[in-house]
């Protein structure tokens, strides 16, 4: 078994406050996983994910604020990220985007929030990760103003968008989603990716692929994933978990 690069999950997620760093030993050890990018969601994950990051070798973090989150965004918030951004294991600025399946927080916040962060990713030149549910017209329009590098991770809409992603240099992220019967989008758009954009994630705790469809989910479960990508573009299951190990790395730059 070749290890699978995660390229966005939440192991400082509450359901994993039992087991989560023998989980994340187990699947080191095992060979399960060849890289894990814990992704923050708000202030206090910006911290729980670089603990993780500096406990494990091969996990690296994201730090940003999530769209739910955009109401606790202050000045603090923004150095606390600044400085992360500055050191080598915190290798994007996320999750950010809009979410209007929750609104959460008020959708012009969520929209102010999202782009302060685009103008921070590029003033400090980092990839970003980005969280856009149900507001794909809203996002692309600050994607083609701001033209950032980085990945839109458990893509759900259309593949002309999956399309317009990848031209405008984005990478498209893909998980358990795409295992599910109903996901005609996420099936659809899994084909038009170049392979050198697509991406691999569990989103963990959520996302858990069939035939483990709400369960809790982790990095073991990706294999599920990975096959059902290879069925869908045809494709050689190991070749697709070099070729995502490798766009990971490069996206995110990893040596
Ligand atoms: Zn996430």
């Amino acid at each position: 078994m070749m290890g699978i690069f995660d390229s966005h999950a939440h192991y400082d997620d509450s359901r994993f406050s039992d087991d989560g760093f023998s989980l994340l030993e187990q699947l080191f050890t095992s060979g399960s996983v060849s890289g894990i990018i814990n992704v923050a969601c708000d202030k206090k994950s910006c911290y729980t994910s670089k603990i993780l990051a500096d406990a494990f070798p091969f996990v690296y973090y994201a730090s940003g604020v999530h769209p739910h989150a955009a109401s606790e965004w202050d000045d603090e918030t923004e150095e606390l990220i600044r400085t992360q951004l500055q050191e080598k294991k915190c290798v994007a600025l996320g999750e950010i985007g809009l979410d209007y399946h929750y609104d959460f927080s008020p959708r012009e916040k969520q929209k102010e929030v999202f782009e302060r962060q685009l103008q921070i990713a590029k003033e400090l030149d980092v990839p970003v990760i980005l969280h856009s549910r149900e507001a794909c017209e809203d996002t692309m329009q600050l994607l083609r103003k701001y033209r950032p590098s980085g990945v839109m991770h458990c893509f759900s809409y259309s593949p002309e968008i999956a399309k317009e992603v990848c031209d405008l240099g984005l990478y498209v992220g893909l998980n358990g989603c795409v295992t599910f019967k109903n996901a005609k989008k996420p099936k659809a758009s899994a084909v038009v990716i170049p392979e050198d954009r697509l991406l691999i994630e569990t989103d963990c705790p959520y996302m858990a692929p069939e035939p483990h469809r709400g369960v809790r989910c982790d990095s073991s479960l990706l294999p599920f994933v990975v096959a059902e990508l290879a069925r869908l573009r045809q494709t050689d299951e190991a070749l697709l978990i070099a070729q995502t190990e490798e766009n990971a790395k490069r996206l995110f730059r990893i040596s």
